[in-house]
């Protein structure tokens, strides 16, 4: 059976590549019908922090992720190779370590910090990379022992083999390392303080992913340089090793490594932009994969699940282009139930003073109809209220003293059309219906002689603020019925 696993450090937000990664692991468990892990690797204890493992989960969740085994989680989580923080596991660790002491294939390492700053310099020097000298390999086993008992500090190091380390990577084919190109790993650091005696990333992962019986090691590929220490570590201990298939590096528009620099990167930002779960997950699956024979872009999670192969990952780096997921997610906002657009566009409007911050039936069922109306020109939710805040307020004066528009309103068409308006608007009462504004604008046309575009346009910016947008004769309906609601803008101040 397969079994894969996401394995963040909780250091901080969830980011786009990290959820590429999981996303992927997720897809290879589903399509094989085998088991998705998530592993909590917080060995760093000063920058792990419960609150970034907490949103890491949500994030996970929210995009709908869910896992097989991990930690607890209300309604998800445990399982039989747990604990699934790496925090948790420190005494699985020590044993571990104190079986490749026994067993000859860890050894003590006594140098101090200067004496391998020394060993650095000289490589640097010498234009080499540095391999550590072994030069503690040499200690004898019950003097080794003897300084460690007498509270000598020390770090453990593997005795990686001498011959080229290989693996095959199922993006990349064959990976192989000279034997003179890694240095014996150190498992275990020697600091004193607060990482004393805490073992290294390539050691613990390579424990864990043994003995939670992971078969595919699916994961970036700034990880490719530690592959090799851990297929060592595998093979000290006699391990199977797994598959392995690093995944490319996502590149913003100028090919650098994605970055804050690029623009929203995290999961948690999307959200709050109002990106839709669905389009983000469709989005990230491209980058860097694609179904078979395909020009396809748009793939529900099932479909994804049907058509996800390893073998379709590409090796080279993908760029993230933000206008795709806008793109996909406008594609996902049509598809969307209108309730569910609904609840999500809610807060976005409470937020803004639009709304108020309860649902009541009368409001939501105007809301759903303006949702219906401006829905298909954003990109995401949270640019709806500036394209409808117009419909929220009885007085659009407001538009009128946006100076740009002021510019526009200013010159005397404008003004004669608006002054016409203006009188109807005054001296009317009851329901202001489509059919009665169309009255009114050909009798303006009459009036003042003024037609098509420069009729039109200066009556659609004096009401909406906006250039462009719904037709007159589905906005009129929605601004009266809106005029009678109790929207937070309307209420005296
Ligand atoms: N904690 C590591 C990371 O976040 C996991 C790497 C791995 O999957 O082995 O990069």
């Amino acid at each position: 059976k397969t079994r894969v696993r996401f394995a963040p450090s909780p250091t901080g937000l969830l980011h786009v590549g990290n959820a590429r990664t999981a996303l992927y692991n997720w897809l290879y468990a589903r399509h094989t019908g085998g088991d998705f892990i998530l592993r909590i690797e917080d060995t760093d204890l000063e920058r792990s922090e419960e609150r970034h493992e907490a949103q890491l989960m949500q994030d996970l969740q929210w995009m709908g992720l869910a896992w097989d085994e991990g930690p607890e989680l209300s309604g998800a989580g445990g399982g039989p190779h747990g604990p699934y923080r790496q925090s948790e596991r420190l005494e699985i660790y020590r044993e571990h370590t104190a079986r490749l002491l026994a067993e000859g294939k860890a050894y003590r390492c006594f140098c101090t910090p200067e004496e391998l700053e020394a060993e650095r310099k000289l490589a640097a020097a010498e234009h080499r990379p540095q391999i550590y000298s072994r030069r503690c390999l040499a200690i004898p086993p019950a003097e080794s022992e003897a300084r460690a008992a007498s509270g000598e500090h020390f770090a453990v190091r593997l005795q990686i083999p001498d011959r080229p380390l290989r693996f095959h990577d199922l993006v990349r084919g064959d990976v192989e390392f000279a034997a003179d190109s890694v240095s014996d790993p150190v498992l275990v650091r020697s600091a004193s303080g607060a990482s004393a005696g805490i073992p290294v990333y390539n050691y613990v992962v390579t424990i864990d992913d043994a003995l939670m019986e992971i078969t595919h090691v699916i994961r970036g590929d700034d990880h490719i340089s530690n592959t090799p220490k851990q297929v060592a570590i595998y093979e000290a201990f006699g391990w199977k090793v797994p598959e392995f298939a690093h995944l490319s590096t996502i590149l913003g528009a100028d090919r650098e490594r994605l970055s804050k620099r690029h623009g929203a990167t995290s999961i948690a930002s999307f959200r709050e932009m109002g990106i839709l779960p669905e389009a983000l997950v469709n989005y990230l699956a491209l980058l860097g994969w694609g179904a078979e024979g395909g020009l396809r872009e748009t793939f529900t999670p099932g479909e994804l699940i049907n058509e996800f192969k390893l073998e379709r990952v590409t090796a080279s780096p993908a760029v993230f282009d933000f206008e795709k997921l806008n793109w996909l997610n406008r594609h996902y906002l049509k598809l969307a139930e209108p309730a569910r657009i609904t609840d999500l566009a809610w807060p976005y409007f409470t937020a803004a003073g639009l709304l108020p911050s309860v649902q009541s039936v009368e409001i939501t069922e105007w809301f759903t109809k303006v949702l219906a109306l401006f829905l298909p020109a954003v990109d995401r939710l949270d640019q709806l209220p500036g394209r409808t805040h117009f419909l929220f307020q009885i007085n659009p004066d407001a538009a009128v003293s946006n100076p740009e528009n002021a510019e526009l309103l200013a010159t005397e068409n404008a003004q004669r059309v608006l002054a016409e308006l203006a009188v109807r608007a005054r001296e009317f009462e009851g329901d202001l219906t489509a059919e009665l504004f169309k009255t009114w604008m050909n009798e303006i046309k009459a009036e003042t002689g003024v037609k098509g575009k420069d009729l039109f346009h200066p009556v659609r910016i004096a009401l909406t603020g906006s250039h462009s947008g719904p037709e007159f004769e589905k906005l009129i309906p929605l601004i009266e019925e809106g005029s009678t609601l109790a929207l937070p803008n309307h209420l005296p101040s």
